[in-house]
This record gives C-alpha cells, sequence and structure tokens, in this order.
C-alpha cells in the first residue's frame, strides 16, 4: 500500500488575529452559557454575540498597549469610552486565566452595548462573576485567579442555578456580598458611563 506523505516537517499554523480570535471566544459554550441579572447590571448570551460581531465588524476595536497595561498590572481592559478592548501581550488569549480576563472585559462591553449607565460595584460584580463563571466552566478552580470568595460563592450558586434559555437572577444576599468584595478591591460607589457601541 502507498501512503503519500504531505508534508515531512512540521508547518506552524498561522494564528488567528488577536480581534478573531475574541470574537470566537465569545461565541463558545464556556462563555454562551453565562447567563444572568445582577440587579439592573444584565450579562445575556445575546450580549456577547453582539459584542463578538461588533469586533468582527470593527464597530469595536482590539489594540495592543502592553507598556501602559503592564504598568497597571491589568492584562486587558475595555475603555467604553472609545469603544476598544486593550490587551497586554497576544499571549493573554492562549491560557485560560487569560482568557477569563477578556470574558471579565468583555461583560463591560455588554454594558456598553445596552447604553445605559451602571453602578460600578454592581458592573464590576457582575463581570468578576463572569470571570468566575467561565472558569467553572473550564473545570477551572476560580480561587487560582485570585478572585474574592463572595464572588466564587455567588458565581457557583448561581451556575447550579441556571437553566437554559432562563437568566438566572443573584439574590439580594449575592449582590451585598459582591458589592462588599468590590469595595474592599477599591472599586468606587459611583458610576460608569456606558454610551452604546
Ligand atoms: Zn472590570
Amino acid at each position: 500500500m502507498f501512503i503519500r506523505h504531505h508534508s515531512c516537517f512540521p508547518v506552524p499554523i498561522p494564528r488567528l488575529t488577536l480581534s478573531h480570535r475574541l470574537a470566537n471566544l465569545l461565541l463558545t459554550p464556556a462563555v454562551q452559557t453565562i447567563n444572568f441579572r445582577f440587579g439592573h447590571v444584565h450579562v445575556f448570551p445575546s450580549h456577547f454575540r453582539a459584542v463578538a460581531a461588533a469586533v468582527r465588524a470593527g464597530t469595536l476595536s482590539v489594540a495592543f498597549d502592553p507598556v501602559r497595561l503592564a504598568t497597571e498590572g491589568s492584562l486587558a481592559e475595555y475603555d467604553s469610552g472609545n469603544d476598544t478592548f486593550s490587551f497586554q501581550s497576544d499571549m493573554v488569549m492562549e491560557t485560560a486565566g487569560g482568557r477569563a480576563t477578556a470574558v471579565h472585559e468583555a461583560s463591560h462591553a455588554c454594558a456598553d452595548f445596552r447604553n445605559r449607565d451602571t453602578a460600578i460595584r454592581h458592573e464590576e460584580g457582575a463581570a468578576h462573576i463572569c470571570e468566575a463563571w467561565y472558569l467553572l466552566n473550564c473545570g477551572i478552580d476560580p480561587t487560582t485567579a485570585h478572585l474574592p470568595a463572595n464572588v466564587i460563592k455567588a458565581a457557583t450558586d448561581m451556575r447550579d442555578r441556571a437553566l437554559p434559555s432562563v437568566p438566572v437572577r443573584a439574590t439580594g444576599t449575592e449582590i451585598n456580598t459582591v458589592r462588599r468584595d468590590m469595595a474592599n478591591l477599591k472599586y468606587e460607589n459611583a458610576f460608569y458611563d456606558n454610551d452604546g457601541i
């Protein structure tokens, strides 16, 4: 039998652009099953799909800002003012922890897409829950990401209550304890301006 070898040496697979990888991430089941209301902050699969579509269309920009983000100690950031995701490096999307950070930032883009101002501790609480929920979906212990205890408890319990297609409602206790975590992380008791994308 004749076996034809197409290639005798390894060929590097071209990497997708960062914006493609971000858009693809938001369409994976590990993100598309994150579905909840955290008071007035809602994070639905349809919002992540809208953000993915905006990234693909270029309505939302994806940029590298290594020096500033390294100085601030952030892997990634979303700026609702100029509708731009910034990443510290091309490698952020290569680890589950980095992708969890991207999902956190994408939830801020979801709030911007919804075009309404939010209480900072609510929006950050929801973003941290997204991060923990994503890691749980990947089978990774969220304590490895140094997330606060109440965030992990709320994400674990909300994920356990999740039903297909129905957003889970955070309880009053979950909102209050996670807001306390956000206060401990020095997030202000103020509002984020989300002006649409
Ligand atoms: Zn955040």
